[in-house]
């Protein structure tokens, strides 16, 4: 069997790719996941199959949904026609990741595949045709904006909002929401929610693919993320993927495999405003080049996780420790050796802007001492 995202954006069918690939990976539908290609190009996944057996896949599909959603208090409700309560019954990571309206929609979209039967096999490559999906009146469900960001540009048309309505099957709006609670790195910046989604450009089977699945590195992440934006970090969208992609657990970083990756980072306010408050995709490409060849080739740096989490914590924050990070990240796409030099500078000058006399100014800047030493201009030189 050979399935296709449907062509929404890249955000969605990212999303939708790894929902599907999670089941499989998570619940092992397979014995050989060698023989599942997933082909990414331009935003679209193909993903061939040929082994597949549709009757496991939707047993594992219900057993994985008994995770995230409790199913009994589901059927309640829907019989009971509380269509507002819905997303009290959403447990797991995405939960806490999107606001009560997407919850509830999420829970129905589940519900609608249950009762009439998954199908793999409606993933056609005219699939948004066949089922009138996208902004042209279809009377499906509505593909909520933590799930596609793609409402973000019209914020200002909101009296259409309605008209406007992006339409699409249970189908799609089920595992884009799996693929987001599997895959996506999840932090808090008050009442937003920041989203880190990685997706891929080329070709690659599901066996390579699969410990970046089946490992947990997104809570590492996350945590260092909602650390620094506790400690108001004001870090660059560049910035914010140079800080994940080195705090991916080293043994998970290096079992990723040669694809072209890229990043969505977008955030989305899920308290009263509920509107898209950033949405940047980013070539991952440099950063991992730049990281990569920090960290892993002589002569290497191997503590940069450790410094930049050093950099986020608040008093670091306070004397421009955020904006060492951003430098990094500039340097990634822009190797000037002017860069590297500006990056050593600014730590230098940290250092010497904490206090002696304050304890916890003391304390980072003691890490920063044990931290930092040649090997780090030496690591960035030999970056250029
Ligand atoms: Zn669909």
């Amino acid at each position: 069997m050979r399935i296709w995202t449907p062509g929404h954006n890249y955000l969605t069918d990212t999303l939708i790719m790894w929902g599907i690939t999670s089941i499989l990976v998570v619940r092992e539908v397979l014995k050989d996941y060698s023989s599942v290609k997933i082909i990414g190009s331009g935003g679209r996944y193909c993903i061939e199959l040929p082994d597949l057996d549709l009757n496991k896949f939707n047993t594992e599909f219900c057993e994985y949904v008994r995770d995230i959603i409790d199913l009994e208090g589901l059927e309640q409700l829907i019989k009971a026609r509380r269509r507002r309560a819905l997303g009290g019954v959403v447990r797991g990571t995405i939960r806490d990741a999107v606001d009560p309206d997407t919850r509830s929609g999420v829970a129905k979209a589940i519900y609608n595949l249950i009762s009439q039967k998954i199908d793999l096999s409606v993933f056609t490559e005219d699939h948004k045709i066949k089922f009138r999906e996208g902004r042209v009146g279809g009377k499906g469900l509505t593909l909520y904006i933590p799930l596609s960001g793609i409402y973000g540009k019209f914020a200002t048309f909101e009296h259409e909002y309605k008209d406007l309505r992006y339409s699409v099957c249970p189908a799609c709006v089920a595992f884009a929401a799996i693929g987001m609670n599997e895959m996506a790195i999840i932090s808090r910046r008050r009442t937003e929610r920041v989203y880190v989604v990685f997706g891929f450009d080329g070709e690659v089977t599901l066996d390579k693919l699969a410990p970046f699945i089946r490992e947990d590195w997104q809570t590492v992440v996350e945590d260092i993320l909602n650390r620094a934006f506790r400690n108001d970090a004001s870090l660059t969208a560049l910035g914010q993927a140079f800080l994940v992609f080195s705090n991916i657990p080293e043994e998970v970083r290096k079992k990723m495999p040669n694809v072209l990756w890229y990043l969505i980072i977008y955030s989305y306010d899920v308290g009263r405003t509920k509107r898209i408050t950033g949405f940047k995709p980013l070539d991952l490409m440099p950063i991992k080049d730049l990281i990569t060849k920090i960290i892993d080739i002589e002569p290497n740096y191997r503590y940069l996780p450790g410094l930049l989490r050093t950099l986020i914590e608040r008093v670091s924050v306070e004397k421009g420790g955020d904006e060492i990070i951003n430098l990094m990240a500039e340097y990634s796409i822009n190797r000037d050796p002017y860069l590297a030099y500006k990056i050593v500078r600014l730590l230098r000058s940290l250092i010497d802007k904490l206090s002696e006399q304050k304890a916890a100014e003391k304390r980072v800047r003691q890490r920063l001492f044990s931290l930092l030493d040649l090997s780090l201009a030496e690591a960035l030189l030999s970056a250029v």
